[in-house]
């Protein structure tokens, strides 16, 4: 039996898949709000019967919080495993709505067909790509290709406290040769992506502290140290007039591009005129050396985030304050240490301190960046089904935020995770008026398939 009859199959049974869909998301699984538990369990007994009615065991799994949904099959060949998350985002302002975001409707819009409602795109729409590329192949084939393990999470809106407890207490029957990850989009909305590079984050806060109590700077301006002038001067050393960043050893463990990615990102043509016009800006605030992209998805940054101290309110007081507060971020890259730069920076600011000065630091958060190496010749062959079905060559790309559930396969099971995903810049994803094209969901389940067929 050939991948044909599959696509062919997925074709003819879209209008039966789009309904399964439209069932799935008239459930409000707002995770955040316990006025909607009820509702997530109903989203994750929906998720257990249509999973059974492909043959798989799957089950409902208590966490504290919403449970998960898992089911397993056996087969030859690798170990699947697909994540998918089945709850949803708060929906206010409900005003803003054009319709009720829990009664979906297929809709036309001037750039073709959409799915509209709550959770078309994140995750609902994209996770049962998945789902119905395996229906379509169990219909033609009798058996899925491969061993598959089907792992919904309910929390993933609400920061997936239950997480990963969850996946250390089931590590064993969690790992697999490779996690295919659905909830990431589509490059520019248009080349298909497999995203490899997701910056991590460390968070600080700083107080410097001068005299024992707010003066006036009547009787103390010019003989007191004011903690403020301390602290920009600290602050505004922390970038070289090359837009390098100033914290020592701060660039250990950066990697440099690869020729293969670097020419893959140069194809992609990215505007950045555009990106930054959209938001009332046009030159590129990032290292003098580097591409907008590489700013974006490669290299590591330092952003003043906040910054108080002082009189800030109506009029004017000419106070000398003795405290002044910044909170200060980094996204890193690559193998970049965030213990390591966090004692790096606290020890710059120490040793910029003059006298009568002290400082405190506050810690908000340091997790190291995720790098997905693309050895595994499993990338290439998901790259080029991806190709394939869209009739663009599909990039490997990055991403400035963070997606904590690929570094958790990653770092708990040891599984390489691969993010590839159908939404589109235009989703209004966590907004009003969520959509999933009808075209990333038809596509999807295609593509899914090919990466199966490609896969086994
Ligand atoms: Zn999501």
């Amino acid at each position: 039996m050939t991948l044909d009859a599959v696509l062919a199959r997925i074709d003819s049974d879209l209008p039966d898949a789009t309904e399964r869909l439209l069932d799935l998301l008239r459930i409000p699984s707002i995770s955040t709000d316990p006025a909607f538990k009820g509702d997530c369990e109903t989203a994750a007994d929906w998720l257990v019967n249509d999973l059974k009615t492909l043959g798989i065991e799957a089950e409902k799994r208590p966490t504290p919080g919403h449970p998960m949904v898992i089911g397993h099959v056996k087969g030859d060949g690798p170990h699947l495993l697909f994540y998918g998350h089945y709850d949803v985002q708060p929906v206010d302002p409900l005003e803003l709505w054009d319709r009720d975001p829990f009664d979906p409707q297929i809709e036309e819009t001037a750039k073709g067909k959409v799915i509209r409602g709550r959770g078309s795109s994140d995750d609902k729409g994209q996770l049962m790509t998945f789902v119905e590329a395996c229906r379509a192949w169990k219909a033609e084939h009798g058996t899925l290709p491969c061993a598959i393990t089907f792992f919904f999470e309910g929390e993933e809106e609400s920061g997936s406290p239950s997480l990963v407890p969850f996946m250390k207490d089931n590590a064993d029957e969690l790992k697999s040769d490779l996690a295919l990850i659905c909830d990431t989009g589509m490059f520019e909305s248009r080349v298909p992506s497999i995203v490899t590079m997701l910056r991590g984050l460390l968070g600080e806060e700083i107080t410097i502290t001068a005299a024992s109590k707010d003066l006036h700077s009547g009787m103390f301006g010019g003989v007191a140290m004011n903690p403020i002038r301390v602290l920009s001067r600290i602050l505004a050393d922390l970038h070289d007039d090359q837009g390098h960043i100033t914290v020592p050893n701060f660039y250990d463990g950066v990697p440099e591009l690869s020729d293969e990615i670097r020419q893959q990102w140069q194809g992609l043509a990215f505007d950045h005129a555009q990106f930054l016009g959209d938001v009332g800006l046009s030159v590129p605030a990032g290292e003098v050396d580097r591409t907008p992209i590489e700013m974006i998805w490669s290299r590591p940054t330092a952003e003043i985030n906040g910054i108080w101290g002082g009189y800030t309110g109506a009029g004017f007081k000419t106070v000398l304050p003795s405290e002044a507060h910044a909170k200060v971020s980094f996204r890193l890259v690559g193998d970049q240490d965030p213990h390591v730069i966090r004692e790096n920076f606290r020890k710059m600011v120490q040793d910029a301190l003059p006298a009568d000065c002290e400082v405190t630091f506050k810690s908000h958060g340091a997790g190291g960046a995720s790098v997905t190496e693309t050895t595994d010749p499993a990338f290439e062959a998901a790259r080029h089904a991806l190709s394939d079905e869209w009739n663009i060559p599909a990039a490997y790309v990055g991403c400035g935020g963070s997606i904590p559930i690929a570094g958790h396969f990653q770092d708990i099971l040891g599984t390489t995770p691969m993010l590839v995903g159908f939404g589109k810049d235009d989703d209004q994803i966590h907004s009003p008026n969520e959509k999933y094209d009808l075209e990333s969901f038809h596509k999807g389940i295609r593509s899914w398939a090919r990466i199966l067929h490609a896969l086994t």
